[in-house]
């Protein structure tokens, strides 16, 4: 049986492009080929910004509170489209079904905020700034924009980018990952459904060779990135050099600091679903846990010993499953790699997650939950990021102790910390330097109207994710002075004029 090509899309059509290269899509669960993915020439990448180019003027003559009607219809489809769109996900990343409800649900999230636009872009005015003189401001869409998104979040992530670029008037051209591209399309399809008009929403697929041809397109004027930090960090120097603005979001190592006055059986809970919930491939997973005190740390460690006797590995479809299999047979040889690294440096393997068997699932990606303890800070399982279901306990003999974690560390994503005492709390969240911190909650991802960004090498540019920072990222900045002819009461004047 010939395989499916999971193809471009490009105005408005499926399309397999030349099928000169192409690479497999895993169903992680079983670990075999379940389809293969067209990746884009430079010539196709050119096709669609063509396409983003022509749908521009259309789409973004359209009054901005027209484009939000369309965009609502867009996420009463994907809601519509939910069961669909959640399954397609989970069989490609290996995230469990009500987990791929979740990325979905995240995504549309951002979309509905982005409806208001016609109130999020409204600009500034000032009357009698001089005699007889208004000034007023204006933010209009760049043209065409680009996005380049991650395995983990294949649904929400794409949103996220999209829901705001196309907001604002922009077309956009969408590079998702080539490990999980179906529901990228389907959204896109969605999109022209509800409304959208052909080559306002294009996703071409594909790897380096794509997105270099992306980013060296000059008609592209923006590029919003979401990936691990070697790749942020080189597209923003690629997108800089050409000009053009850029956002490129990174990797993370996130800890969880533990006070000795936290409700420790809650704590214990959070952790386990912040650390193997999507079988740790969370930019936000929570992977280190920083008990402060010995006694803290040595009951914490047994609770999360006792709880993880009892969760289930297993096929990402199947309900009892609490979490599924890592992305790719490399994800889950790397891991196992830095488990064993972990063993080799000399920090404590309390349970051990590799060699997990799921029966009829042989050959799947799974790596079962893993807990180190006594892991010490400059240990590479601390230092780097391991992208799976592996949680690090590195014990902290005093809160100072504990802040200087996540302070001293390359990584500056999401942090959390578990505490009843409200003057803890406030010292936490001012002196933290993490872009995003939860007070007992473990994951703290803002919500749609919040902005999403981490610190230090989870992120580089200055504007964050969704929220009133993706409108500005995505939007140029007008300032208009008017002077109607009855002000006009001199002659020429050859100095500077200044606001008094
Ligand atoms: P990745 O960096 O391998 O890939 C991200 C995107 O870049 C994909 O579309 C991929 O095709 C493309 N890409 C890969 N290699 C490239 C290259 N050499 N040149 C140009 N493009 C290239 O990341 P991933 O494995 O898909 O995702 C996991 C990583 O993303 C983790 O590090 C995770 O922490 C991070 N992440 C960060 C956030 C955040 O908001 N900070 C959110 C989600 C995921």
């Amino acid at each position: 049986m010939s395989q499916q090509i999971i193809p471009h899309f490009i105005h408005g059509e499926r399309t397999a492009g030349d099928g000169a290269r192409t690479a497999d899509v895993f169903k992680p669960a079983t670990g075999r080929v379940q389809a293969r993915v067209a990746l884009a020439s430079p010539e196709e990448v050119t096709q669609a910004v063509d396409s983003a180019e022509r749908a521009f003027s259309e789409w973004s003559a359209l009054n901005a509170q027209r484009r939000g009607r369309i965009l609502l219809r867009w996420v009463d489809l994907i809601t519509e489209h939910m069961d669909e769109l959640a399954t397609l996900l989970s069989k490609e990343h290996g995230k469990t079904f009500p987990d791929a409800q979740g990325d979905v649900q995240r995504g549309i999230e951002v979309v509905e905020f982005a409806a208001g636009a016609p109130h999020l872009l409204k600009g500034e005015f000032s009357t009698s700034a001089g005699a007889g003189i208004d000034v007023h401001s204006l933010r209009q869409p760049l043209g065409v924009v680009a996005g380049i998104t991650p395995f983990n979040f294949p649904a929400m992530i794409p949103l996220w980018k999209a829901g705001i670029a196309l907001a604002a008037g922009n077309t956009f051209v969408l590079k998702p990952s080539e490990r999980d591209p179906s529901v990228p399309v389907r959204l896109a399809e969605l999109a022209l459904e509800a409304g959208m008009p052909p080559g306002a929403l294009n996703v071409v697929h594909g790897d380096k060779t794509a997105v270099d041809a992306l980013i060296d397109d000059p008609r592209v004027q923006a590029v919003g990135f979401v990936g691990s930090t070697p790749i942020a960090q080189s597209i923003y120097e690629h997108a800089a050099r050409r000009g053009k603005r850029a956002q490129c979001f990174g990797g993370a190592k996130n800890h969880a600091v533990i006070m000795p006055d936290a409700d420790l059986e809650r704590a214990a809970d959070a952790l386990i679903g912040a650390a193997f919930g999507s079988a740790g491939e969370r930019c936000m997973a929570i992977s280190v846990a920083v008990p402060v005190g010995e006694e803290t740390a040595d009951r914490l460690v047994a609770l999360l010993r006792e709880r993880m006797a009892d969760l289930t590995v297993g096929p990402s479809l199947e309900e009892s499953s609490d979490f599924g299999p890592v992305v790719s047979r490399d994800a889950k040889e790397r891991i196992e790699g830095l488990i064993q690294v972990g063993v080799d440096e000399g920090a404590e393997l309390v349970v051990d997650g590799r060699g997990v068997q799921v029966p009829g699932h042989e050959e799947g990606f799974y790596v079962g939950a893993t807990l180190f303890d006594r892991v010490a800070p400059d240990m590479r399982i601390h230092r780097e990021e391991i992208f799976g279901p592996v949680l690090c306990v590195v014990r902290a003999a005093d809160y100072e102790a504990a802040l200087a974690l996540p302070n001293h560390h390359q990584y500056g994503n999401g942090v959390a910390i578990f505490t009843r005492d409200g003057d803890t709390a406030r010292d936490f969240t001012t002196r933290v330097q993490c872009g995003m911190v939860g007070v007992n909650v473990p994951i703290p991802v803002p919500i749609a109207y919040y902005t999403f960004g981490g610190w230090k090498a989870s992120g580089f540019g200055d504007l964050n994710q969704h929220g009133t920072d993706g409108l500005t990222f995505y939007t140029k900045t007008k300032t208009v002075t008017t002077r109607w002819p009855s002000g006009v009461r001199e002659g020429a004047s050859f100095v500077m004029p200044a606001g008094s």
